[in-house]
């Protein structure tokens, strides 16, 4: 029987693709084109619009980092807003935190939210349930535009600059999200492998620069992100990065946390970038 193969077309000229063992789901949905399909190695694998976005293999790198370096950075974390996500990732992960008092998720494709129920269960592991959270399907930009309430941490856990994640990359999306921040508050974004994407890192920093006090990225490889480390955008209201090893292993500690790759040490090492990615 000949198989079948997903090719991602993320970049031009150079791709990676999937043997698809059985195609679970495929639809246009409002929004986007999306596909779960079973690969014999990752695992139950999603993309929108030809791009892959989680698979069930290592989904945990990407969704630990990106949640439990800012909280724990921040230290007293109630209010959390959560872009995109639709996959519920990020949710399990923001969940775990049981000092949060509120989770606010905006996720514009309602499809993404109930297909990853069904297919992708491992990844929100009921957490769509918790009581904390107040889902809304809505673009997240309209919603942000309008919000007059504030946040401690936000979350973008978007999909590329393309589509309806674009707006989601822009100076306004990002002015708005440092509106809606409190003193301490800090913003983290999905910000590409940077091999490939270094255009949108360097849009992101100069974005950053003229809103928050304290701009960085930091970085994990995830194996289906190709090319190398991923960076993650860095806005912070105030100093947040001078925490020390100790003070984090202590946060870490009495979070009681369960992870697969977040430690203390790999969040203070994951600031420290190559310098090929420094010099852009
Ligand atoms: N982890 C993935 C990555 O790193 O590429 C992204 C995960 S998640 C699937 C991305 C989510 O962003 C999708 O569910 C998509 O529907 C959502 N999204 C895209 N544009 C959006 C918008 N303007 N407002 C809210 N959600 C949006």
């Amino acid at each position: 029987m000949s198989s079948m193969f997903f090719k991602e077309s993320l970049h031009a000229n150079y791709c990676q693709t999937f043997e698809i063992e059985k195609v679970l789901y495929e639809s246009k949905t409002e929004h986007q084109h999306l596909i779960i399909f079973q690969n014999q190695y990752f695992g139950r694998v999603m993309a929108l619009d030809g791009i892959i976005q989680t698979t069930e293999k290592d989904e945990f790198i990407y969704h630990e980092m990106l949640t439990h370096t800012p909280i724990l950075s921040h230290g007293e974390v109630q209010k959390v807003l959560i872009v995109g996500g639709g996959d519920g990732g990020i949710l399990r992960e923001v969940a775990k935190h049981t000092t949060l008092t509120e989770i606010t998720m905006v996720e514009i494709d309602q499809d993404v939210v109930l297909l990853s129920k069904e297919f992708l269960p491992n990844h929100s592991q009921g957490a769509f349930e918790d009581q904390r959270l107040n889902l809304l399907i809505d673009d997240a930009y309209r919603f942000i535009s309008n919000c007059q309430d504030k946040f401690d941490v936000i979350i973008a856990d978007t999909t590329d600059p393309m589509g309806p994640g674009e707006i989601l990359f822009s100076e306004s999306f990002y002015a708005h999200c440092h509106r809606c921040l409190n003193d301490r508050g800090i913003l983290v974004t999905q910000n590409g492998v940077c091999f490939f994407q270094k255009d949108e890192m360097v849009q992101t920093a100069n974005r950053f620069k003229p809103l928050f006090k304290e701009v960085a990225f930091y970085s994990a490889a995830v194996p289906t992100y190709v090319g190398g480390v991923m960076v993650f955008g860095w806005g912070a209201q105030a100093t947040m990065l001078n925490l020390t090893l100790q003070t984090l292993n202590q946060r870490y500690k009495h979070a009681n946390l369960e992870t697969k790759y977040y430690n203390p040490s790999i969040h203070l090492a994951s600031f420290a970038l190559p310098n090929y990615v420094l010099d852009v």
